[in-house]
């Protein structure tokens, strides 16, 4: 029920994430951008919503958005404009709930982003919608790779990287030892060391009611990267490699730290964990004996899905499948389900804009990261104050250029989604990576329920698979 006629109240919505390094300037120009947009249309601009600083996926509110959508909802304002899709949802479940405020109000069809070319008006700009809006959940809860190399940047100059959880057995600076945890991160070490293992551990750990960090409950990851950590040694690490001491004191000997990682690696090695991905592994998948999530659990070499026991799972330890031929039914059924040719090239364009989107702001970050790492130079003495001022100039020219590619590559996205090939998801589904597919996946499927097997039977029995479909 789109509502025709021009827009009368149109609104800009500009978001910028959590990343302070990010600054202001990036929500100035999502607003310039989208005015621009909005001129463009001929939809006069009611209201600007500018939620600064606040990330759509750690789940803090968005007091803007909020009033965006109340105003929609009151009949307010009566068309969308926004920067990319992306800056309105980043979890699929606030998209649908965008679509419904937006049909019932009558102005589904007025909603357009400045780049990538979102469209709700139509069903299959729903659906497109819909699976980008799970590509992009799927790289925030990634931990968006801005954020990882800033922090690496950060360890490479020789400082701890604050913010975010406090590591267990140091004081919140990170720069002291936490005596209470610090013993307890000895005792985990000593265990491990004579053979324990990380579950038993875990558990041990759960049971002492000893709290983690973050309050949550205690995880086998969580242990393991207490374990291998090489800060607990008193050792800096920057992308994976330990690089010289820290400035914060040792818990435990640098020996008794690659003592550690050498037991993890030849745990890993005799196949406790194996290296091989699952497409399924995301959740999705339900155990039909006691609705618990299943997880990845090969056997002997084999892929296979099951319901497990213990402190990170719960389930009932009862079902097992076999991974390959259970994929191959579900894909085949997400690709029966998506191929028809208009999609297709909707989908297609729509994420080839983004991903060239994506590599220019990717630039545009590891400039600026490289601005943070030459300040904290300067900071410490590093680099004089001439010597400052030429990498300086140097970086801003890099940046500028950088902002000019984005800015020209947003006015030809349109082209670019006419010169899509049009192949079918079908012929590119293999090319597509792991995270892609599974996005696609979790855009249209809610759950896969997995019944009992019978006993020794060969091959899947497909009707131990019951999908169900978000549409
Ligand atoms: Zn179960």
């Amino acid at each position: 029920m789109p509502s025709m006629g021009a827009p009368r109240a149109a609104a800009i919505y500009a978001r910028i994430s959590s990343d302070p390094a990010e600054t202001r300037a990036g929500v100035d120009r999502q607003r310039r951008d989208c005015r621009a947009e909005a001129d463009r249309l001929g939809w006069p601009v009611a209201e600007e919503y500018v939620d600064n600083d606040v990330s759509a996926y750690s789940g803090k509110p968005r007091p803007e958005y909020q009033r965006l959508l109340a105003d929609i909802d009151a009949g307010a304002i009566d068309a969308v404009v926004v920067w990319h899709q992306d800056r309105l949802h980043r979890q699929p479940i606030e998209l649908e709930e965008f679509f419904q405020i937006t049909d019932r109000a009558g102005v589904s069809s007025n909603v357009r982003s400045v780049t990538g070319n979102a469209d709700f008006g139509t069903g299959d700009g729903i659906l497109v919608a819909r699976i980008m809006g799970a590509v992009a959940a799927n790289e925030s809860a990634s931990k968006s790779r801005r954020i990882r190399r800033k922090k690496e940047e950060l360890a490479a100059a020789g400082l701890p990287v604050t913010g975010g959880r406090r590591p267990f057995g140091y004081t919140r600076d990170q720069l002291h030892i936490e005596p209470v945890e610090a013993d307890i991160v000895r005792d985990l070490v000593r265990r491990f060391l004579a053979g324990d293992s990380v579950k038993s551990l875990t558990q041990w750990l759960a049971d002492t009611d000893v709290p983690t960090t973050g309050g949550g409950e205690w995880r086998t990851t969580t242990v393991r990267q207490i374990l291998t950590s090489p800060r607990i040694a008193g050792l800096m690490e920057h992308r994976g490699q330990v690089v010289g001491p820290a400035a914060w004191p040792a818990i435990v000997t640098e020996d008794e730290h690659r003592r550690i990682v050498a037991a993890f690696s030849t745990r890993k090695r005799s196949g406790r964990r194996s290296p091989q991905r699952y497409l399924l592994s995301g959740g999705l998948l339900r155990c039909g004996k006691c609705g618990a999530r299943l997880y990845s659990t090969p056997r002997d070499g084999r892929r296979r899905y099951g319901c497990l026991k213990g402190p990170d799972h719960g389930g009932c330890g009862r079902l097992f499948i076999t991974a390959e031929p259970l994929e191959v039914l579900v894909s085949d059924s997400v690709l029966y389900r998506l191929d028809t040719p208009e999609l297709t090239l909707a989908i297609n364009a729509q994420a080839e804009a983004d991903d060239r989107a994506r590599e220019v702001a990717d630039v545009i970050e590891a400039t600026q990261n490289r601005m943070d790492e030459l300040a904290q130079m300067y900071a410490l003495g590093e680099v004089s104050r001439r010597e400052f001022v030429s990498m300086r100039a140097s970086i801003v020219q890099q940046q500028q250029g950088a902002e000019r590619r984005l800015a020209s590559l947003t006015r030809t996205d349109a082209l670019a989604s006419l010169s899509t090939t049009g192949q079918s998801i079908r012929e590119t589904w293999h090319e597509l990576n792991l995270a892609r597919q599974q996005a696609i996946i979790t855009a249209l499927v809610t759950a896969v329920t997995i019944g009992p097997g019978t006993p020794g039977a060969r091959g899947l029995d497909p009707s131990r698979v019951t999908i169900e479909w978000r549409v």
